[in-house]
């Protein structure tokens, strides 16, 4: 392998080149965002294959993380390996849904849950990578703006590089799972009086003041940390790709990231055919949806975004560009969903045994609601019921619990002032699976009467 990493502009009429040490999140001659691109060829693609495959037997740490297990498609070498801090993250699995795949009118449909990671959601795959290029750097703290899973996953890889940890969460806004890991991991916690986007244009300026690493999907070492997570896919699935990969879509980081590795594997040859990527956003949060459904050239901004689904909260997204290039490179479409088809998808993948966070349910809420109206999307897409298909859910079943239980006791709201209790709730979701806790005297008779004898 001999690949040559080196930062470049993403647009198309700047494409300045920097080096891949230089601390820059945006290209300094026109402000847009950086990528790391490679000079150079993959050789030997089968033997690869069978190495990332020997490699999940190894004891060696950066074998046992499904990250640095494909270390050859990062921008690091051999001599970096004392800065990597690792929690031999990835390794999520790819589990049948059957009740699911009926639910959204398919043959079959298997997930990967990236919610099976050491903080509870896909951000270690990317946090790794940033943290460790942090740490080779020699930064001493770190930043980040986050809706909860990025400030999680980014306290608990600077507890464990000796780095000091500086989050921007949205007050309020935030699932209490997602605040409590932070604090226990010992990040300084500031709650910003507004929502995410108010908190990420902060935190971009405070970082460049202060001299702080910025660690958001802005920093082009996280998205490629996140590739990793369709090298992992592939491996998994013996190298013969779905036909659609299916994703919630926020700030767009894991749609750019994804789409990225499927063209990098596509011109390296680890890939022959390309899935389409399937993006889905809530109804109230949608600005990737309105661009792209309307083929629109800017970004059609949201602003006060509204969604239960905290994770994707957010109606300025720092990644639409790479999204939409990742959509129109893979022939893929973007689908928008309400708070209801959230909830009661969340739901059915419990039924299959399977828990996330609301922002992972989009992507089954997607997918039904795409083939109840024939399959048929924007920009000629389609999806018919025998395609392969695989949902990404991104975030464990107990960052948010509740949800969960306001969804199963009927007092769900779609809107409300949220501080530790809700208060004004209005427009109440309408769930489809009810399961209310009983109450039961201490009594085995009783308990057996409820129970109808059985
Ligand atoms: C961060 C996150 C998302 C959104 O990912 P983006 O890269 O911001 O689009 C979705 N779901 C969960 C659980 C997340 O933590």
């Amino acid at each position: 392998m001999n690949l040559t990493p080196w930062l470049g502009c993403i647009r198309p009429d700047c494409r300045r080149a920097y080096e891949i040490s230089d601390i820059l999140y945006r290209c300094p001659a026109c402000g847009d965002l950086l990528e790391i691109q490679y000079r150079g060829q993959v050789e030997n693609v089968e033997s690869w294959k069978e190495t990332f495959r020997l490699r999940r037997s190894s004891n060696y740490f950066p074998d046992r993380s499904g990250v640095w297990r494909f270390r050859e498609m990062l921008p690091f070498c051999s001599a970096d390996e004392p800065h990597l801090v690792t929690m031999e993250e990835g390794n999520t699995p790819v589990l049948e849904a059957p009740r699911s795949a009926r639910y959204c009118g398919l043959a079959r449909l298997r997930i990967k849950h990236l919610g099976w990671n050491p903080t509870g959601s896909f951000k270690d795959y990317g946090m790794t990578v940033a943290v460790s290029q942090a740490r080779k750097l020699g930064a001493t703290s770190a930043a980040c703006a986050s809706t909860g899973n990025t400030s999680a996953s980014m306290a608990a890889y600077c507890a464990r590089a000796g780095m000091k940890a500086v989050v921007f969460i949205p007050e309020g806004q935030i699932a209490y799972g997602k605040l409590s890991q932070s604090l226990d991991y010992g990040a300084r916690t500031i709650q910003i009086l507004g929502d995410f986007d108010v908190a990420m244009a902060l935190v971009e300026e405070v970082s460049r003041d202060l001299g702080l690493y910025l660690v958001n999907s802005i920093n082009p070492f996280r998205l490629e940390g996140q590739k990793t997570i369709l090298y992992e896919l592939m491996d998994q699935l013996g190298w013969n790709p779905p036909d659609c990969i299916v994703v919630p879509g926020g700030n767009l980081g894991n749609s750019s990231s994804l789409g990225k590795a499927l063209q990098e594997m596509k011109e390296w040859g680890f890939l022959q055919k390309v899935p389409r990527l399937l993006i889905v956003q809530a109804e109230g949060a949608n600005p990737l949806y309105r661009t792209w459904s309307a083929d629109r050239a800017q970004l059609e901004e949201v602003p006060h975004a509204r969604t239960l689904a905290t994770a994707i909260k957010i109606g300025r997204p720092v990644s639409w560009q790479k999204a939409i290039r990742a959509l129109q490179f893979s022939g893929g479409d973007c689908q928008q969903v309400s708070e209801t088809e959230i909830a009661d998808a969340k739901s059915v993948l419990g039924q299959d045994g399977i828990g996330c966070e609301p922002a992972s349910a989009t992507t089954v809420a997607g997918l039904r609601k795409l083939r109840s109206h024939g399959g048929r999307g924007h920009h000629d897409f389609s999806l018919s019921p025998e395609e392969d298909v695989v949902a990404i859910l991104t975030g464990h079943q107990l960052k948010d619990p509740d949800y969960t239980v306001r969804y199963y006791t009927d007092i769900l709201y779609e809107s409300s002032t949220q501080k530790v209790e809700w208060e004004n709730c209005s427009a109440k979701i309408n769930p489809a699976f009810l399961n209310r806790p009983v109450q039961v005297k201490a009594d085995k008779r009783e308990i057996a009467r409820i129970l109808g004898g059985c």
